[in-house]
């Protein structure tokens, strides 16, 4: 009994901190349905309602939970969530909406963005098979690529295509609904429905549509409650012959985390993937931009754009915009020279963001006279691990990577090697290790020789 109240009166404290931090409004939402079920050694165990509040516990708070069961804990506490037993199951059955069910209001398909057209597309090498196999699917949805699974690099066009199959499949009539949403979306909604006892709406919405469009489904990866939903809406929608299309950065089998079941779905029907675009697209799209916003722009200007922006089609709208809109504003026409002050700024700016771990990588190795293989190989070898250290730190530093997308990327390590690694050329550059600050900058160097 005295136990039990000890406990119980360490996880209030733990609460009360987790409170101060994240809002007491929130914790009231997502934490006060947790009961401590006791500590054990240094473990703290929590139960919550179901696996959905689980899920969405570990994937917001957990972090912070164990900073607060530390410093109330001591070294090496930890939090583990368990579903209330009899619930794991609450999301997981297959069980069709009941007649009662609350109605949703019905799927609209005015999320499309009006520009995101096929019309606005341009067709290149680097997106011709995606862009055909899109056009197949509105033809005849449901039937050969069912699902069409959508892959390829940031800025490429994928919204563009997805949106694109709604607004011609809405435009053939016959009434078809067709939702658009992004995997984030489905996950809320479906938090939401579960919080407000309305999942058999919830499900009647997603599972009652003739085109389900789900854009960035690398989103799923560990997402084990949401996986287990979209898996059942993807089979109610395949056996009634609705067209699914799934747009993803990276192909089915470089997903991490995502169940077995649900990646050979996606392998199921056809899989198309964009490229980033060749000079002769990157000129066709800046053209016909300019066109679309009735801009004359001269040959070298949009050839020099061409030339400096090549691996995202997003960063080479940004320039446009910017140019357009000064042009506009200051009266004058779109020249060269406003072109390349645009670039200048903006250009270092995308380098930034446009920089991959796959170059971070590149760099690194070179420097250490290594090849990228030995950086994300097993060997333990003392040079070699220098390197990966490293090299983790500038992903960190010059990426958003998180730290497990990071470990991932050097061969499958775990994100607990990936902080070690930071932490440690981090604790050496604050202590002024002037040699360890110069072989920084000079990859940073080498970096600026790889072109964006
Ligand atoms: P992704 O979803 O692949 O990150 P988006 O579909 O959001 O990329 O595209 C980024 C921007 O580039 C959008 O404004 C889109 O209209 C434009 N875009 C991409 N590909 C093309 C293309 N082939 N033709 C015209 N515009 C394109
Ligand atoms: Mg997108």
């Amino acid at each position: 009994m005295k136990a039990a109240n000890a406990e119980s009166r360490v996880w209030r404290e733990i609460y009360r901190r987790v409170a101060a931090e994240m809002g007491r409004k929130e914790c009231e939402t997502w934490l006060k349905p947790a009961a401590c079920k006791g500590i054990r050694g240094n473990v703290l165990r929590l139960e919550v309602p179901n696996n959905l509040y689980r899920e969405f516990i570990k994937e917001k708070y957990l972090e912070l939970l164990e900073t607060k069961a530390l410093e109330v804990l001591g070294p090496g506490a930890q939090v583990d969530i368990a579903a209330a037993v009899g619930q794991e199951g609450l999301f997981l059955s297959d069980g069709s909406p009941a007649e009662s069910a609350p109605k949703y209001p019905p799927p609209k398909a005015s999320k499309l963005n009006p520009l995101y057209t096929f019309d606005t597309f341009v067709v290149g090498r680097s997106n011709s098979f995606c862009h055909a196999a899109c056009r197949a699917v509105v033809q005849s949805p449901g039937a050969r690529y069912n699902p069409l699974f959508v892959y390829g690099g940031v800025g490429l066009g994928k919204t563009h295509l997805l949106h694109a199959i709604g607004h011609a499949t809405l435009q053939k009539g016959n009434g078809p609904t067709v939702s658009y949403l992004s995997c984030d979306h489905f996950m809320n909604e479906m938090i939401a429905a579960v919080k407000n006892n309305r999942t058999d709406a919830f499900r009647r919405k997603y599972r009652n549509v003739d085109f389900l469009l789900v854009d960035d489904i690398q989103f799923l990866a560990g997402m084990e409650g949401t996986q287990v939903e979209f898996f059942h809406t993807f089979n109610a929608l395949y056996e009634a012959g609705s067209q699914i299309v799934l747009s993803s950065d990276r192909a089915p089998k470089d997903i991490p985390k995502v169940e077995d079941r649900l990646r050979t779905r996606f392998e199921w029907g056809l899989i198309a993937d964009i490229q980033p675009p060749d000079y002769e697209t990157r000129r066709a799209i800046i053209a016909r931009k300019a066109e679309l916003k009735r801009i004359r722009i001269a040959d070298d200007v949009a050839d020099l754009i061409a030339t400096r922006l090549t691996t995202n089609i997003r960063a080479i709208e940004g320039v446009l915009n910017r140019l357009f809109a000064t042009a506009h504003h200051t009266k004058t026409a779109v020249s060269m020279s406003l072109a390349q002050d645009i670039l200048a700024e903006i250009a270092p700016e995308d380098r930034r963001v446009s920089l991959s771990i796959d170059q971070l990588q590149e760099a690194a190795a070179k420097y250490f006279n290594l090849s990228r293989r030995d950086l994300l190989s097993k060997s333990r070898r003392a040079n070699v691990a220098r390197a990966r250290q490293i090299a983790m730190y500038l992903c960190r530093e010059k990426t958003s990577t998180s730290l497990a997308d990071i470990g991932l990327a050097f061969g499958n390590r775990d994100h607990t090697t990936v902080l070690y690694s930071i932490t440690k050329v981090e604790g050496e550059l604050t202590s002024g290790e002037e040699g360890l600050t110069k072989t920084i900058r000079d990859i940073e160097k080498n970096l600026e020789r790889i072109p964006v």
